[in-house]
C-alpha cells in the first residue's frame, strides 16, 4: 500500500505523514524499514512513548490537539505541529521553543468542514491574529502554512468544494502576510478516504493512517 501511495503522490510533489496512532512502534518500524521517515500522532501522552523507543531520525508531526500545558514535553523534538488553533498556543509553544533553543514549525488549523468543532480559526480569526502585536512577537515558532479536515461525507463534491476552500485560504494568507517567505507551502490536508481530492486540490502533505496501517 505505501508503493501505491507513493505513486499517487509522486507527481504532485507531495509528502506522506504516515499517521501511527492506536498503532504499535513495531508497524511504525515497518515502515520506517522501507524509507518512510515522517509519523503523525493526535496524542502527546503517546507521542512521547513512541519518539521514546523509535530511531532519532523520524521527523514527528502532532496532528491532533493540543493543550497548552503540554507544550513542553513535545518542544524539544517535535518537527511539525499541524494543528496550531489559537494564539494563546502559539505562545504556549514559542515560549516552550525558546528554552530549547529551537524554532518549531506549525500549520494554522482551519474550520473547513460542516460538522460542529471546537478547534480550527475562521480566515477572519486568522487574519486578526497574523496582524497583532502579540503574534509579530513571537520568534521562535514558524508558521509554514495550513491544515484542514473535510466533513466525513460520500458526497465528494463537497469533500473538493472544503478542501479548495482551504487552498483559497492558504493563497490569500500567502499574498497578504507571507509573500516574502518562502517557507510558507504548506497545505496539510487529505486523509485515507479522501487523499486523492485533495492532491488535486493542492495538498503538499496527505495524512494517511487506517489506509496504511489497516482499521484502528
Ligand atoms: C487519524 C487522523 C488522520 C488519518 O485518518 P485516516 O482516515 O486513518 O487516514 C488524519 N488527520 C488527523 C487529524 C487524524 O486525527
Amino acid at each position: 500500500m505505501l508503493d501505491e501511495i507513493r505513486l499517487k503522490l509522486a507527481p504532485f510533489d507531495a509528502r506522506l505523514v504516515a499517521v501511527s496512532k492506536t498503532h504499535p512502534a513495531s508497524e511504525i518500524l515497518k515502515l520506517y524499514g522501507a524509507a518512510q521517515r515522517i509519523f503523525g500522532e493526535n496524542r502527546v501522552h503517546e507521542l512521547l512513548e513512541k519518539q521514546a523507543g523509535l530511531p532519532a531520525d523520524i521527523e514527528w508531526h502532532l496532528i491532533g490537539h493540543l493543550q497548552t500545558n503540554k507544550a513542553r514535553q513535545i518542544a524539544p523534538f517535535v518537527s511539525l505541529i499541524h494543528s496550531m488553533d489559537s494564539l494563546k498556543l502559539l505562545q504556549a509553544v514559542d515560549s516552550e521553543a525558546v528554552k530549547c533553543d529551537r524554532v518549531i514549525d506549525c500549520l494554522l488549523q482551519f474550520h473547513i468542514a460542516e460538522e460542529e468543532s471546537k478547534f480550527g480559526f475562521s480566515e477572519n480569526e486568522a487574519v486578526e491574529m497574523l496582524q497583532s502585536l502579540q503574534f509579530l512577537a513571537l520568534k521562535n515558532v514558524r508558521v509554514c502554512g495550513v491544515m484542514g479536515m473535510a466533513t466525513y461525507t460520500e458526497d465528494r463534491a463537497q469533500v473538493r468544494k472544503e478542501f479548495r476552500e482551504l487552498k483559497g485560504v492558504f493563497d490569500r494568507l500567502k499574498a497578504r502576510f507571507f509573500s516574502e517567505k518562502p517557507f510558507f507551502k504548506e497545505i496539510s490536508m487529505g486523509m485515507s478516504g479522501d487523499f486523492e481530492i485533495a492532491l488535486e486540490e493542492g495538498a503538499t502533505l496527505v495524512r494517511i493512517g487506517s489506509l496504511l496501517f489497516g482499521a484502528r
